[in-house]
């Protein structure tokens, strides 16, 4: 059968398929320990489920405006304020299935054939082939590891054309961890002052911050910034609420006008009941967000120092999101049996077969000295992953 080109240019995103293929085998009876998925191990708290049922009871079961209720809009408006003193009204924000919706969504409205899309790496692996699907050209600009995996204004003003659409900003990151602060994202501001060039600034981990450090969004270094920039957040990580499929994008009217028109012809609405239980999420009580971010900060802890413990591997303590992303370059030109470790994929391969731990290969998110491991996940299984890592490594000769 013939596809389309825009299909055949993409590839399925990486970290979906291991945590796929981890399921798959675990089917098949292998004890599998799983470091892939990005997605919080909590169940959703129940208010937020409460909230869902009645919304169920109510009958609230039918279409919405496509880009989402007013409640909901208003909720993200409130957020917003309280959070970040911005404000938007509810023509700046449009409601869509998951943050990855909506940042397909602008990609789609805002780039075509032509324009380029700034993207740092290490990135999240579905940046790139989202701005390949629009047709348009990814410019993956590599950061230095040891600068902290960030964006300098050195960097961006390299990377800048007179083709440059867009520049995707994530902070705290996925998948390193790294997270601005505001005098750096003042400085790349100003590098973009008098250019047009919107920055769409994913938040999603906006919330799982460590140490005290304070969550500050590049839409808040001025008003000329927030007039160009998307910011995209979205309910998955901060309330462990990845598959009721709630995300949302905050930013200029024309802007949330073309992607709410785009849903009309896709998706229409998120799911009604979703809305709902996303509206309890953002105004309920906040207390489990604080829990879980406790937990996942104990479990940082716990993963970074038994990982530093393995010879040859070196993993700096990230402050947000819930990945350690550690260099195992070391590793690289060994062996097992008479195969070669040559690189990030060989290496999470050979870590899946030979020590039934699913881990994301470095590569998949431009930069293959790495491995990304998602620690969203027991204490008891990091300690048993960790060892199983441990000993697997110690085999290669
Ligand atoms: N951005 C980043 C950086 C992510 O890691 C994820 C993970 N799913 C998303 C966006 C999308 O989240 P969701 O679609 O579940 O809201
Ligand atoms: N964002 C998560 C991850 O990076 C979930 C999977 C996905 O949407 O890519 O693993």
């Amino acid at each position: 059968m013939k596809f389309a080109k825009r299909i055949q240019s993409i590839k399925p995103s990486p970290t979906l398929a291991i945590t796929m293929k981890a399921n798959a085998l675990r089917a098949q009876g292998r004890d599998i320990i799983g470091f892939g998925a990005g997605e919080p191990d909590f169940d959703t708290p129940e208010n937020i489920k409460a909230a869902a049922v009645r919304a169920i009871a109510d009958g609230f079961t039918k279409y919405t405006p496509v880009g989402g209720i007013d409640e909901l809009k208003d909720a993200i408006a409130a957020k917003m304020e309280g959070d970040h003193g911005l404000n938007y009204n509810r023509s700046q924000i449009v409601v869509s299935c998951g943050a990855k919706h909506s940042l397909y969504n602008l990609i789609q409205v805002l780039c075509e054939e032509g324009d380029e899309v700034i993207v740092p790496a290490p990135y999240w692996v579905s940046y790139v082939d989202i701005v390949v699907l629009a047709g348009a050209t990814p410019v993956i600009v590599p950061t230095e590891e040891a600068a902290g995996f960030k964006l300098t204004p050195e960097l961006l003003r390299g990377a800048v054309t007179d083709r440059t659409r867009v520049l995707i900003l994530n902070s705290p990151a996925n998948p390193t961890g790294a997270a601005y602060r505001r005098e750096e994202l003042a400085a790349l501001a100003a590098v973009l002052a008098s250019r047009e060039i919107t920055v769409i600034s994913d938040d999603i981990y906006e919330k799982i911050l460590y140490d005290g450090f304070e969550f500050f969004s590049i839409a808040a270094v001025s008003e000329e910034m927030k007039d160009r920039t998307v910011i995209v957040n979205g309910v998955s990580k901060a309330y462990a609420m990845t598959g009721w499929r709630i995300g949302y994008a905050a930013g200029p009217a024309p802007i949330v006008a073309a992607v709410t028109k785009l849903q009309s012809q896709n998706t229409s609405n998120p799911a009604s009941i979703a809305q709902k239980a996303a509206v309890e999420a953002l105004t309920g009580s906040q207390e489990a967000v604080r829990t879980m971010v406790e937990a996942f900060r104990e479990r940082r802890d716990l993963i970074v120092s038994a990982l530093n413990e393995i010879p040859g591997l070196a993993c700096p303590s990230p402050q947000g999101a819930f990945y350690v992303f550690p260099n195992v370059a070391e590793f690289f030109g060994r062996s097992f049996q008479g195969k070669i470790i040559a690189d990030s994929t060989s290496l999470a391969a050979y870590l899946l077969d030979e020590a039934d731990v699913a881990v994301v290969p470095g590569a998949d998110f431009g930069a293959d000295k790495h491995l990304r491991l998602s620690y969203a996940t027991s204490r008891e299984l990091i300690e048993t992953g960790v060892a199983r890592i441990a000993a697997a490594l110690g085999r290669l000769g």
